[in-house]
């Protein structure tokens, strides 16, 4: 009997594993380019429309190997800013959702790396739902372009999931939204944000692709950031810091700080002046997002006052402090309100 062979996806590879699936069908390396171009610039879908690759080449390639897009089931538009949150239907049913944000000429979309995620932050509606798999490169890749009718200026590795525990699959994917052939988005316009992993973050700082780090800090003691991020309990903010540290000083490049402000658990007085403290002496911005409501979860958003005195306070003491107003939070796509469990 005929051994059935699983068919490859196409998707999420890159020119060294075309160059791969070239060579062992005879042909010329620099073929991989060709096909690169039809899947990440024209964005077919069908091997067969390849017209710049002979017919047996194509019939070949069709025989092992085939091209999956992510489906797109809804999109919301929300009523408060210029923001869309976009829900995709994968392979095996599973669902994630990914977001669009327009700032004058600027449009960012907002990828997810897990379906779910397995930190399990209190605060987080993708921690509460919990940890289904790893995207796929493909999988990954697909959201900044199914999303990117119109062109994309920036993404951020913010959706769903922690980025550095589907580290390879993610760096694959962000190589190839980098190159000229995918999103050509340069580097620095790629932003990727971890609950720290010091490992990981290491690993990146050493890659020779120069991706902006975003950090989320959201407490600035260890008995206060384990409460709210397990994860802390496992890799304490001093390694953290001094990972974050390097990458700053490897990337020649500020690190930010995300802070998500929540009432009577992280915005008071002191826990600016700690702050403060914690990250001197490291290149970074630090980024006050205050809390968005998750259904069930114990949180609130701090008083108007409140916030802006934290970020007063922290002005006089730090260099770089912005307050990010969050976009698409009456359709649940602000930071951590993604969640697919419905
Ligand atoms: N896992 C990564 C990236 C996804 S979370 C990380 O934790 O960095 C993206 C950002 O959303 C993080 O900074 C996180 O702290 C923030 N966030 C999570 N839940 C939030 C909520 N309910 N309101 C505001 N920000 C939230
Ligand atoms: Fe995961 Fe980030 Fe949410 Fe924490 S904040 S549960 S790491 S997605």
């Amino acid at each position: 009997m005929k051994k059935e062979t699983k068919k490859i996806n196409l998707k999420g590879l890159w020119l060294e594993d075309y160059e791969k699936i070239l060579d062992d069908f005879g042909e010329k390396k620099f073929r991989a380019r060709q096909l690169a171009l039809w899947i990440y610039s024209k964005r077919t879908t069908d091997i067969s429309q390849m017209s710049d690759l002979s017919k047996d080449l194509r019939d070949r390639l069709n025989q092992i190997a085939y091209i999956e897009n992510i489906r797109q089931v809804k999109s919301q538009i929300s009523q408060k800013d210029i923001s869309e949150k976009f829900l995709f239907e994968l392979s095996d049913k599973e669902k994630i959702e990914s977001v669009l944000m327009w700032e004058g000429k600027r449009v960012t979309a907002c990828i997810s790396t897990q379906v779910g995620c397995p930190l399990g932050c209190t605060f987080c509606a993708t921690g509460k739902m919990g940890f289904k798999r790893n995207l796929t490169a493909g999988e990954i890749v697909d959201q900044a372009f199914a999303l990117a009718n119109i062109p994309v200026s920036n993404v951020v590795v913010m959706g769903m999931g922690e980025p550095l525990l589907n580290y390879d699959n993610t760096l694959q994917a962000l190589r190839i939204i980098n190159n000229e052939v995918g999103l050509s988005l340069t580097a620095g316009k790629i932003t990727v944000s971890t609950a720290g992993i010091p490992k990981m973050i290491d690993k990146l700082a050493d890659e020779n692709l120069k991706v902006s780090l975003a950090v989320s800090l959201n407490a600035p003691t260890d008995e206060k950031r384990s409460q709210l991020m397990p994860i802390n309990k496992k890799h304490p903010l001093e390694g953290l810091l001094k990972s974050a540290k390097n990458f700053a000083k490897k990337k020649k490049k500020r690190v930010t700080f995300e802070y998500v402000l929540m009432k009577d658990v992280n915005d008071s007085e002191k826990d600016a002046l700690a702050l403060s403290k914690l990250v001197a002496g490291i290149p970074c911005k630090i980024n006050l997002i205050p809390y968005n409501s998750v259904p069930d979860l114990p949180y609130e958003k701090p008083s108007e006052e409140k916030i802006l005195a934290f970020r007063d306070y922290l002005y006089t003491r730090c260099p770089a402090v912005t307050l990010r107003r969050s976009k698409g939070e009456d359709i649940y796509a602000a930071c951590g309100q993604l969640q697919t469990q419905s």
